[in-house]
């Protein structure tokens, strides 16, 4: 019950979730901001998929095999973790902790399962979902990045209409018209949390 100013915070009202359907643009947004706006913390995620061309370990993702996954798990050091389209995903709990209690801005890039785990365990995090302008932009994005075989993009894309209508379960939505408005509009919002 502080009201010592920002001190009274919770912890939690500085993280921020970002999510939306594969393919909406959420890892270029998120790679624009770790250049324009390094003081964003950006939380590295372990996954059990292969890294795509230029992704280095320990930056877009930290790579793993399933067996190290499953001790994570097992240990209890995931904040939140998901099967996404026939790969696990998860967010190391104590760099997000450590952060919070410092008090920088975090950010995480999850799925939709894994912003409901959010929410549930944090419920003053700030949860944004990226929208398309359209599906069809969705589509052209998602098959234009070229990175997945036509059988995973179809089941990625079966994913993006369940994530769609999960749109009401957030906070706020971000329309992904330009990278550089999604970045102004995100730091605009997490530099409000801070002010209250
Ligand atoms: P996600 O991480 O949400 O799966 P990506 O960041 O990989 O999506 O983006 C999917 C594709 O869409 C990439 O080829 C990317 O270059 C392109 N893209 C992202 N944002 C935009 C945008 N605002 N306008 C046009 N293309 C975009
Ligand atoms: P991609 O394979 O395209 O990098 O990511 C696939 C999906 O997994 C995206 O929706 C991305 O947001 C999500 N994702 C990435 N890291 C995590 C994580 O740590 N936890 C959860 N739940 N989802 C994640």
């Amino acid at each position: 019950m502080s009201t010592h100013g920002g001190d009274s915070l919770p912890h939690d009202r500085r993280l921020t979730v970002l999510s939306g359907p594969s393919g909406v643009g959420k890892s270029t947004v998120v790679a624009e901001l770790r250049r324009s706006h390094p003081e964003v913390w950006l939380s590295v995620s372990v996954t059990t998929r292969k890294p795509r061309p230029g992704e280095t370990h320990g930056v877009e993702y930290f790579f793993a095999d399933d067996a190290e996954f499953d001790r994570l798990i097992a240990s209890g050091e995931l904040l939140e973790w998901a099967e996404f389209a026939g790969n696990r995903y998860g967010t190391p709990r104590t760099p997000v902790l450590e952060r919070l209690t410092a008090g920088v801005p975090t950010l995480l890039e999850i799925d939709l399962q894994g912003a409901r785990q959010v929410r549930a365990a944090m419920p003053d995090a700030l949860l944004v979902f990226l929208a398309p302008p359209s599906w069809a932009e969705l589509e052209r994005r998602l098959r234009g990045r070229g990175t997945e075989p036509p059988d995973v993009i179809a089941r990625r894309l079966e994913m993006g209409r369940l994530e769609m209508a999960a749109e009401k379960e957030f906070d706020l939505t971000i329309v992904n018209t330009t990278v550089k408005d999604v970045c102004q509009r995100l730091i605009a919002l997490m530099r409000s949390q801070f002010s209250g």
